[in-house]
């Protein structure tokens, strides 16, 4: 027997799971996509996060079976994923460690006090149970289905995308100086300025990041008021469904109490290495 077809069973045989996306996957007629049946990891997935640059979408890529009418893999991953937005991938990547992991619901982490906001750095474990986790639904069903989002700032109009989960590398890639993110992140997002493209607008631009450094120039052109960028940032959240992963923790070295994100990294898909 072929390691394809032990592969093909396996998968046949794996545990499987029913979930519906909050925002789900938009077609080109503008229909929505969301019921998404997902498998448990299996040992191909096992070898990628014990790489030395664990890729984690591709483990979630690998362990949706279907989504809507799209079950070939190939055009899971050229069609649906480059539209698929994070509310969605972290939903998705909640259920795969509930659904592949013994006691996958219960999450523990490092919790760092953040030095920035007058805490002590120190670390806390925190615990979490991914069986509570709420999710936070946008206001009107409209938004839903949208994936475009015009602001008109003085003289232009500006178009901004929501987040996605292809945007993964692109945010680690960043990530290095925290200072910026805010702005590269919501330049990232930058579709268009009064029906221009980034794309148009930088065509020497080749590499992903040279493209993002542009479009972080043109947007501190375009939108150099904090106060827009804050209303813009705002909006854009509000009009993706998403699940809840603020937590607040009590520093256990200072006493002080912080809220955070629950890290969703590639970590998080792996079993406890304590024994
Ligand atoms: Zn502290």
């Amino acid at each position: 027997m072929s390691t394809n077809a032990e592969l093909q069973e396996a998968v046949a045989a794996a545990q499987k799971s029913d979930i519906v996306l909050m925002n789900g996957f938009v077609d080109e007629d503008g229909d929505i996509h969301d019921d998404v049946v997902l498998r448990e990891m299996l040992h191909p997935e096992e070898k990628i996060l014990g790489s030395k640059k664990p890729d984690i979408e591709k483990v979630l890529r690998n362990c949706i079976i279907r989504l809507g009418p799209y079950t070939d893999p190939m055009e899971i991953r050229e069609k649906v994923w480059p539209q698929l937005v994070k509310g969605d991938g972290d939903h998705l990547l909640i259920e795969l460690r509930k659904l592949s992991l013994l006691n996958g619901n219960v999450y523990t982490f490092g919790a760092v006090c953040p030095l920035k906001r007058g805490g002590c750095g120190r670390e806390t474990s925190e615990e979490f149970d991914l069986s509570e986790v709420g999710f936070v639904d946008v206001p009107d069903p409209e938004l839903r289905g949208r994936r475009e989002f015009p602001f008109e700032i003085g003289k232009h109009t500006i178009k901004f995308r929501h987040l996605l989960m292809s945007d993964a590398k692109m945010i680690a890639e960043i990530s290095k100086s925290e200072d910026d993110q805010l702005t590269k992140s919501l330049a990232l997002r930058l579709l268009s300025v009064d029906g221009e493209t980034v794309q148009e607008h930088m065509p020497k631009a080749k590499t992903e990041l040279a493209r993002l450094k542009g479009a972080v120039k043109w947007l501190n052109k375009v939108v150099p008021a904090w106060k827009y960028r804050e209303h813009i940032r705002g909006e854009l959240k509000r009009a993706m469904a998403r699940p809840d992963i603020i937590v607040e923790t009590d520093c256990e070295h200072c006493g002080r109490r912080f809220r955070h994100p629950m890290p969703i990294d590639p970590t998080f898909l792996r079993p406890s290495l304590e024994e």
